[in-house]
C-alpha cells in the first residue's frame, strides 16, 4: 500500500492559511511514509467555484513549495463516474429511490418548526408540550425517507433522487488519528442524497468517489468535517470499498482564542507574502501551529518530512502569534542567501522606482550585515534606505545639527582622507578615519556625525566603513559632495 494523501480545496476564494496548514500536513504525511500528496480541486458548486479561486490556490500553493506529486484532479470533470457508482448502489440495493419532493421536505420541516414554537406557547399542559415537542423533533430529525424500504413510484414518470440507506440504530464509532475516539448515535445520519433530481452527484458522494478512485489512504482535513466522516464513511463501505484513515485537524483560531476571520488579519495565504514573509518561515510556522515534535521549535521541511506524524497535532485549537511568525520569519531571512534576499526584497525596495545598478549592488553587499535589523521584507527594505533614498538624501533634524560649523569642516577634511584611498574596502576606509582623527586629535564622536549625516542623511545604518564600502567611492563622495556644496541655509 503507498500512503496517499490528498489536499481538497473548494475553488471558492483565496487558499486560507488553515488550508495551506491541511495542505501542509499531508504533504509531510506522505513524504514521512514515503507517499503521494495528490490535489483535488472540489469544483463541483459551479455557482461558487471561480477559475480565479482555483488558480489563487495553485498560486499559494507553489509559493509555499507544496507541490502535488500529480496535476490536479478536477471534481467536477469526473461527474460522470459519480453517478455511475450511485447507480451501483442501486443496483446493489444500498441506495434507494426517493420520491419526496423538495416541496414535500420542506413542508416537514416548517411543520416541525412550527410544532416547536407551538410548544413554547403559555397554557399548554406539561403532557400536551411533551407531545409536541416528540413530533417536532422527529419531523426535524435526520431524515429516514418512506421509501427506504421500497414501495411503489408515485406515478411512473415520477422524478427522483437516490439516497444512501442511513445505518440502523445503535453507535458509530471513528477512530480518528487526532480526535480518538468518536462515538455518535447512527440515528443522526440521514439518507443521505447521492444523485439529485437532476442526476447530478452531490457533493458528499463525489468525495468518497474520489478519494477512492484517487487511491487516498490518509484523510488529513479540517475538524470542520468530523460530522462528514460519519456520512462518508457509510458510502465507502456501500461500495465495498476500504474506508481510509481519518485525521481531522483542529482550526486555526487568532491570537485572541477564536475562531480565525477577517478582524483577525491576513487569512490567505498569499497576504503572507505580501506582507513581507518567507515561503519557507511561513511552511516553519504552520508545520509548528498545531504539531509539535520534543523540543525542537524550527523545522525545515526536510526535517518535519523525516518525523511528522499525526500523533503529535494536539486536539486543541492552535492560536495563530504573528510575534512567533516575525522570529520565524527573521531566522529563515538570515540563512538566505543574499542574492536570494534581493530577489525577494526588490519589490519593496523599488517600491518608488527602479534601483541603478550600483545601488543595487550596494544593497545586495549589506544585506548580510543588516537583515540583523528586520523581521519582514518591508522592515528589510526599510533597513536599507540609508543606501536607496536618491541624492541628494533629504537630512533629518540630527544630520543637519551635525553638518553646521565645525561639522562642516570636519566632513570637508574627512573627504580628502578617504577620496585618497585607493582600496575603497572596509579596513582602508576605517584606517582613514582613524587617521583623519588622530591627525586632527579628535574623538570618532566628533567625526562620525558629519559623515554619517551625509551618507546617510541621518537614516539608522551600520558602521561608517562598511556603509562607504557598499555604496562605492563614487556615490560616497558624491554624496559627501552634496552636503559640502549645499547652500548653508539650505541646513
Ligand atoms: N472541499 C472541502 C473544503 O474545502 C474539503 C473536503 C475534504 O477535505 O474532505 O473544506
Amino acid at each position: 500500500m503507498t500512503v496517499t494523501t490528498r489536499f481538497a480545496p473548494s475553488p471558492t476564494g483565496m487558499l486560507h492559511i488553515g488550508g495551506a496548514r491541511t495542505a501542509l500536513f499531508n504533504l509531510l504525511f506522505a513524504r514521512r511514509h514515503g507517499g503521494k500528496f495528490l490535489l483535488r480541486i472540489e469544483d463541483t458548486d459551479r455557482a461558487r467555484s471561480t477559475p480565479e479561486a482555483t488558480q489563487a490556490i495553485l498560486d499559494g500553493l507553489d509559493w509555499l513549495g507544496l507541490t502535488p506529486d500529480a496535476s490536479p484532479v478536477m471534481q467536477s470533470e469526473r461527474a460522470e463516474r459519480h453517478a455511475e457508482c450511485a447507480r451501483a448502489m442501486l443496483e446493489s440495493g444500498k441506495a434507494f429511490r426517493c420520491y419526496a419532493t423538495p416541496e414535500e421536505l420542506q413542508a416537514r420541516r416548517d411543520e416541525g418548526e412550527a410544532k416547536r414554537q407551538t410548544a413554547k406557547e403559555d397554557g399548554l399542559s406539561d403532557d400536551e408540550r411533551a407531545a409536541l415537542r416528540a413530533e417536532a423533533d422527529a419531523l426535524l430529525a435526520p431524515y429516514r425517507s418512506p421509501w427506504r424500504d421500497g414501495g411503489e413510484a408515485p406515478a411512473p414518470d415520477a422524478p427522483y433522487t437516490v439516497r444512501l440507506r442511513a445505518p440502523g440504530d445503535g453507535e458509530m464509532v471513528l477512530e480518528d488519528a487526532v480526535q480518538g475516539t468518536v462515538t455518535i448515535q447512527a440515528r443522526e445520519i440521514d439518507d443521505l442524497i447521492l444523485l439529485r433530481a437532476d442526476g447530478t452527484p452531490t457533493y458528499m458522494l463525489a468525495v468518497v468517489v474520489d478519494d477512492h478512485d484517487m487511491g487516498v489512504t490518509h484523510v488529513i482535513r479540517g475538524d470542520d468535517h468530523l460530522r462528514n466522516a460519519f456520512r462518508q464513511i457509510p458510502i465507502y463501505q456501500a461500495m465495498g470499498w476500504d474506508v481510509p484513515e481519518f485525521a481531522h485537524v483542529p482550526l486555526i483560531h487568532g491570537p485572541d482564542g477564536k475562531k480565525l476571520s477577517k478582524r483577525h488579519g491576513a487569512q490567505s495565504t498569499l497576504e503572507y507574502r505580501e506582507m513581507g514573509y518567507l515561503p519557507e518561515a511561513v511552511t516553519s510556522y504552520l508545520m509548528k501551529l498545531g504539531w509539535s515534535h520534543g523540543d525542537q521549535d524550527i523545522f525545515t521541511m526536510d526535517e518535519a518530512a523525516k518525523v511528522f506524524d499525526t500523533s503529535g497535532i494536539g486536539k486543541a485549537p492552535a492560536r495563530l502569534d504573528f510575534d512567533k511568525l516575525a522570529d520565524v520569519n527573521r531566522h529563515y531571512m538570515r540563512q538566505a542567501d543574499p542574492a536570494r534576499l534581493m530577489t525577494l526584497v526588490r519589490p519593496w525596495l523599488e517600491e518608488g522606482g527602479a534601483l541603478s545598478d550600483s545601488l543595487r549592488a550596494a544593497v545586495q553587499q549589506s544585506l548580510p550585515s543588516v537583515v540583523e535589523r528586520a523581521s519582514t521584507l518591508p522592515e528589510l527594505a526599510e533597513a536599507v534606505a540609508f543606501i536607496t533614498t536618491p541624492r541628494p538624501l533629504p537630512l533629518n533634524k540630527n544630520a543637519r545639527k551635525a553638518l553646521k560649523g565645525e561639522g562642516l569642516d570636519r566632513l570637508s577634511g574627512l573627504r580628502d582622507l578617504i577620496s585618497s584611498v585607493t582600496e575603497f574596502d572596509t579596513p582602508h576606509l576605517h584606517d582613514a578615519i582613524q587617521a583623519y582623527c588622530t591627525a586632527q586629535d579628535l574623538g570618532m564622536g566628533k567625526v562620525g556625525p558629519p559623515l554619517r549625516a551625509a551618507l546617510t542623511g541621518g537614516l539608522p545604518a551600520p558602521d561608517l566603513a562598511p556603509v562607504m564600502e557598499w555604496l562605492g567611492r563614487e556615490e560616497t563622495l558624491a554624496r559627501i559632495d552634496d552636503q559640502l556644496a549645499a547652500p548653508r541655509d539650505d541646513i
